[in-house]
């Protein structure tokens, strides 16, 4: 098995998709993208899957700890049969989280994030939450003890990740036959609608058939409205993540009864305690558009180049780099996310993370390019160290100029 995790080989094709999505959805002028939005889903999907380096590593081990100790079955991961049961029963198990993580308060304060963008493209396929990879790999252990090999499920669980891109697009109709069975871009719209009808509707990755079965099923009638009922009203990933959490809490405290602060953590999103009557939700605050000059624009594409590479390479060589290399990475990408969130957000404090962050950066890549002894190397390094040169008047520019919010 190789050491490449292909969910980091994914990333390019997926931002150069996101990329083309965005370039036809001008050209036919349907305005299903802001850049703004798009820019905080990846800013969300980049934090996930740094977290996840540490995280995912801890949670496969423990998966494949229980396996050695109680796995019951012995499935030869070269036979068709095992991977069948590893994608299907890796699909099954993330109906009944996906499922929890909409019905149960402390599952919703993390899963929320994947649903706060009131857009729906390609991107927002990558606005994953930072804190869901803590408990979800909980609903995978019964098919450990059911004795699936480890590398069966790591892989089956990637696949699970992938094939769910693609459903996140209003430019694909309904696909026929394909809808009774698969989960289809028309059925996660749904997910993704806020209409009374979609709510908590089609909870399947891969598969539609567990909505069917188990009656969570809707088809697409009417446009969705995508978000949710209690907008964010943020750029920021960090605030995206925690905020929820803070709310959950909040809520938690302003309980009168003891039992009600924790029973408010597994009951269903909305629940009151007895007595108490239920606040009638206010009309939600949509619009959030907090937006940069568009040279800024520019200068966040230019710059998601370089971020979508390091991004990708962090996570495709996980097994392969020195953990400092990897810490280097992913404290860039997050430098980097940061920047973007005050570039759109237009806060007075973003000078002092952008113009430090091109001058360590430029600093960072022109010693790679004198110390290399590889001409590729030192070609990449000496385009990254000038791009973060001319960067700085860029930023500088766009940031001062009278379009800026
Ligand atoms: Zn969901
Ligand atoms: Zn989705």
């Amino acid at each position: 098995m190789t050491n490449i995790n292909p969910i980091g080989v994914a990333v390019p094709v997926f931002i150069g998709l996101i990329c083309f999505e965005w370039f036809v959805s001008r050209r036919k002028k349907r305005p299903f993208y802001r850049i703004n939005d798009a820019v905080s889903d990846l800013a969300c999907g980049m934090g996930d899957q740094m977290i996840g380096l540490v995280v995912a590593g801890i949670t496969f081990g423990l998966y494949t700890w229980v396996y050695s100790q109680w796995g019951l079955l012995e499935m030869s991961s070269s036979s068709v049969w095992t991977w069948v049961l590893g994608i299907v029963g890796v699909d099954l198990c993330y109906y009944g989280y996906h499922r929890f993580s909409h019905r149960v308060n402390f599952g919703w304060a993390s899963h929320v994030v994947h649903h706060q963008s009131e857009e729906y493209n390609l991107a927002v396929a990558l606005r994953q939450p930072w804190f869901a990879q803590f408990s979800g790999w909980l609903v995978y252990i019964p098919l450990a003890v059911l004795g699936l090999p480890p590398e069966v499920y790591g892989l089956s669980y990637a696949i699970n990740l992938l094939y769910q891109f693609w459903i996140h697009t209003r430019f694909i109709g309904k696909m026929g036959p394909f809808e009774w069975v698969m989960n289809t871009p028309s059925h996660h719209r749904v997910h993704h609608g806020t209409n009374p009808q979609y709510i908590d509707k089609n909870y399947g990755g891969i598969f539609i058939i567990w909505d069917r079965m188990f009656g969570t099923f809707e088809e697409e009638k009417e446009e969705p409205l995508y978000g949710i009922m209690k907008p964010l009203r943020s750029w920021n990933p960090v605030t995206a993540n925690v905020q929820p959490f803070v709310s959950l809490m909040n809520a938690s405290f302003s309980m009168p009864r003891l039992a009600d602060k924790f029973r408010v953590w597994i009951a269903e999103p909305g629940w009151t305690p007895d007595g108490v009557a239920a606040v009638p939700f206010p009309a939600p605050n949509r619009g959030y558009d907090s937006d940069a000059s568009p040279g800024l624009h520019l200068y966040t594409m230019a710059h998601l180049l370089p971020v979508s590479a390091a991004t990708g390479c962090v996570i495709a060589f996980v097994n392969v780099w020195p953990p400092v290399w990897l810490a280097v990475g992913a404290g860039y990408i997050f430098w980097t996310c940061m920047g973007w969130v005050g570039i759109f957000e237009g806060s007075a404090w973003t000078r002092w993370v952008e113009i430090p962050r091109l001058l360590c950066v430029g600093g960072a890549a022109a010693t790679v390019a004198i110390e290399s002894s590889n001409v590729q190397v030192q070609m990449i390094f000496a385009l990254l160290t000038l791009f973060s040169v001319v960067s700085i008047p860029w930023f500088r520019n766009g940031y001062l100029s009278p379009g800026r919010q």
